[in-house]
């Protein structure tokens, strides 16, 4: 069946007692067993490993993205770490893009490398640089494309091909294009990985990660990490996640298209020195956006003429647009990268990776376009 068809319908069937059509928010601790021999006999224990309504969001995703299981997360950063602990040992290695989410830099530079794990921060974007950067113990590549917060595009089916001959799992954090989008597995990949803060909830209201495995071994051992660190996604959040999924399809059609008119608008206006969105034909990476994915997102970039004093002059008087951290949502929010979410990422890092100062990051929400574009143009007169 098609995709707006399962977003709706996978992993979800009216409930049994009632008939309710919402999956209900099992807010449970425990499952009474009905007798020692039958324990787990109805496949619950006990929250932290399993709960009903975490599982329907579970099914829901693993479909989506056409992989064998799906584990739900508290948050894209415990679904990012939970990768990163089933596959990295003491001694390894592993491959990050150079340009990803300040809080994965974080991870692996402020907490794993503590634990004896090594990190090479590779230019996904040339898979050259990554074949060059693989060592015998390489056990892992993420790749994050299109990248938070440049939008550099990598080729994922290339660096599929170079975890395959390393041995190593090639995990892709997918959250900017979703599944709707892009599918990591169609070109090689062995996980997807989202914060489903981002799209998938699509309405602010929740944190949340999942990660979606491709096959039985490499779920069974997600599905460990998620069990025995204990970062499960709770009902509430997977409850409102369910809902949130239901019209990601409208939502990412409608939020790319405003967000093509707003690039091509923003490319025009005297005042932008420059504006990166995948779709724009001066895009660097155009053809390689276009031919592995089928849309190309609501995230873009800008940097206005005046540099940093310009850009936070527009981000604090912009009007319709909200300053805030965040991304997905129906709420169109601008944010400034280096002081917000990559303030974690050395100046000296950031610069080598062309996340510059006056980079101002915008998440196309659902508002009519011509409000959004008429906020931006008031902004930019005043700037
Ligand atoms: C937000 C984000 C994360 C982290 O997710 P949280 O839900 O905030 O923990 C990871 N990767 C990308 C690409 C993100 O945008």
């Amino acid at each position: 069946m098609g995709f707006r068809t399962r977003q709706i319908h996978a992993g979800v069937t009216p409930d049994p007692t009632t008939g309710a059509i919402l999956t209900p928010i099992h807010q449970t601790t425990t499952y009474v067993q009905p007798s020692v021999d039958e324990y787990m006999s109805k496949g619950y224990s006990y929250s932290r490993s399993a709960n009903p309504t975490v599982q329907a969001l579970e099914l829901k995703l693993a479909d989506l993205e056409g992989g064998v299981d799906c584990a739900c997360f508290g948050t894209g950063m415990s679904a990012i770490h939970a990768v990163m602990l089933a596959f990295l040992n003491a001694g390894d290695h592993a491959i990050v893009s150079d340009v990803a989410y300040g809080g994965t830099y974080r991870l692996c530079t402020k907490i794993l490398k503590r634990f004896g794990i090594d990190f090479t921060f590779a230019d996904t974007a040339n898979a050259d640089d990554v074949a060059a950067a693989v060592r015998d113990n390489t056990q892992l590549i993420l790749t994050e494309t299109p990248a938070n917060p440049t939008m550099k595009c990598s080729d994922i089916a290339a660096i599929s091909e170079i975890s395959k001959q390393s041995g190593a799992v090639h995990a892709v954090d997918n959250t900017f294009l979703t599944p709707y989008y892009q599918l990591p597995f169609e070109l090689g990949a062995d996980i997807s990985i989202h914060s489903t803060t981002k799209y998938m909830d699509g309405h602010n209201a929740t944190v949340g990660g999942a990660v979606i495995c491709n096959n039985d071994e490499h779920a069974e051992a997600v599905r460990f990490i998620q069990n025995s660190t204990g970062t499960i996604m709770s009902p509430q959040v997977a409850w409102l996640t369910l809902q949130g999924c239901k019209t990601l399809s409208v939502r990412m059609d409608y939020q790319s298209a405003s967000a093509m008119e707003i690039a091509t608008f923003l490319e025009a206006h005297p005042k932008v020195q420059q504006v990166m969105y995948p779709g724009l034909e001066s895009f660097p990476q155009y053809e390689l956006a276009t031919r592995q994915a089928s849309g190309y997102g609501a995230m873009l970039w800008f940097e206005v003429k005046g540099g940093l004093a310009a850009g936070k002059k527009l981000m604090d008087n912009i009007e319709v647009w909200t300053l805030a951290e965040n991304l997905g949502s129906v709420e169109s929010l601008i944010t400034h990268p280096v002081t917000m979410t990559h303030a974690d990422v050395e100046k000296a890092e950031r610069d080598r990776v062309g996340i510059i100062d006056g980079l101002v990051r915008a998440s196309v929400g659902l508002e009519d376009t011509d409000d959004l574009i008429s906020a931006l143009e008031t902004a930019l007169d005043q700037v």
